[in-house]
């Protein structure tokens, strides 16, 4: 299959009408599938009512078929085809957080979207991404549109263009090249099906953000004791993994260099993942900043983009400083230990 690109400006005015635009919403019609800069990171989107294009997106991706899509929408009265009731702290998270980075899980109306977006399950997912590209391409195609990360199942999830292309070029019908997305690390899945929300997957919006607003916030069980079930079910898989094993590594910088003076002597090249502070302070065969420290959201823009980095610069072993568990870093840090299979080496 030839992957068609489209380029297109998210600054330019009147993008429903765009010409690229026009033609991705007529392949999301013909139940093609497309992938598309959103806020977070880019995704793969294709028609959720029909299982045929919602087969395409588990088949490109080679994602197990057990792990539910999230349903992009573009207008709030869209969700009322699909979901049976709207609870009033769903309506305020909504009003606060939408068009952006919160995924609200609610109970599903059967017999609208396919039953292979949704897993099987009775509720679904659902989010208004804040981003003009995918924004425009949802009023025009006028459809609910399910969307993972445009990545290779497991592979760390694409921020740009060229990821996706390294990822599923020939595998899929087209790309909306929007240029990099902004966040960098994918939304907060939140269970608003219970009177106290749980987030089920820690992401853009924050559990401090979620708490100014309806109160109580709880995590799920599986964040916090890695031996329990998850809620969502794709939590269980391992995601964003570079091609090089990851160590994350819970000591000081002294720590982290005799770790790597260790596996240089046995022959390895060493990647290390630091940040703008930290950069100048190892000596390993390659560095990388990925964002600044004090800017915990700048981490997180990066984050995948340095983990692509490794594969380019073909280390053997990559050790990475940790973050703060708090605000972001919550997001940073569960997506690290995903990717490093939780391998932690502690001082
Ligand atoms: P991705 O599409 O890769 O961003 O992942 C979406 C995440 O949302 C996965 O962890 C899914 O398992 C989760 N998810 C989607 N739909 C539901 C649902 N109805 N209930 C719980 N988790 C869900
Ligand atoms: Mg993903």
């Amino acid at each position: 299959m030839n992957t068609k690109v489209w380029k297109v400006d998210k600054h330019v005015d009147n993008l429903e009408n765009n010409p690229q635009v026009v033609d991705a919403a007529r392949f999301l019609q013909e139940n093609e599938v497309v992938a598309l800069p959103t806020e977070t990171v880019y995704g793969l989107g294709g028609n959720a009512e029909s299982d045929v294009a919602v087969e395409k997106i588990f088949a490109a991706k080679g994602r197990p078929s057990d792990n539910p899509l999230i349903i992009h929408i573009a207008d709030k009265k869209q969700i009322n085809a699909f979901v049976t009731e709207i609870p009033e702290k769903a309506e305020i998270l909504m009003e606060r957080f939408w068009p952006g980075p919160l995924t609200i899980i609610f109970k599903k109306k059967d017999g609208v979207l396919s039953d292979k977006a949704t897993g099987g399950l009775d509720t679904v997912a659902v989010r208004m991404p804040d981003h003009p590209v995918a924004l425009a391409l949802l009023k025009k195609c006028q459809l609910p549109i399910a969307a993972p990360s445009a990545n290779s199942s497991g592979k760390p999830s694409p921020t740009n263009a060229q990821h996706v292309i390294e990822d599923l070029n020939g595998k899929i019908a087209g790309l909306l090249d929007g240029g990099s997305t902004g966040v960098g690390v994918e939304s907060t899945v939140l269970d608003c099906t219970e009177e106290i929300p749980v987030i089920l997957r820690p992401g853009g919006v924050t559990k401090e953000q979620l708490a100014e607003v309806v109160g109580d916030v709880h995590l799920d069980a599986a964040l916090i004791d890695e031996t329990s079930k998850p809620k969502a079910p794709g939590m269980k898989y391992q995601h964003y993994a570079p091609n090089a094993p990851l160590y994350l590594v819970n000591g000081d910088k002294s720590f982290l260099q005799r770790l790597i003076e260790e596996k240089q002597e046995e022959g390895l090249r060493v990647g290390v993942l630091a940040t703008a502070e930290s950069v100048g302070a190892y000596q390993s065969d390659v560095t990388i900043a990925c964002g600044k420290r004090s800017e915990l959201e700048s981490v997180a823009t990066a984050l995948y983009e340095t983990l692509r980095a490794f594969n380019q610069e073909k280390v053997d072993i990559i050790f990475s400083e940790m973050f703060p568990n708090t605000g972001v870093g919550h997001a940073i840090m569960n997506r690290l230990q995903k990717a490093a299979g939780n391998k932690i080496i502690n001082e």
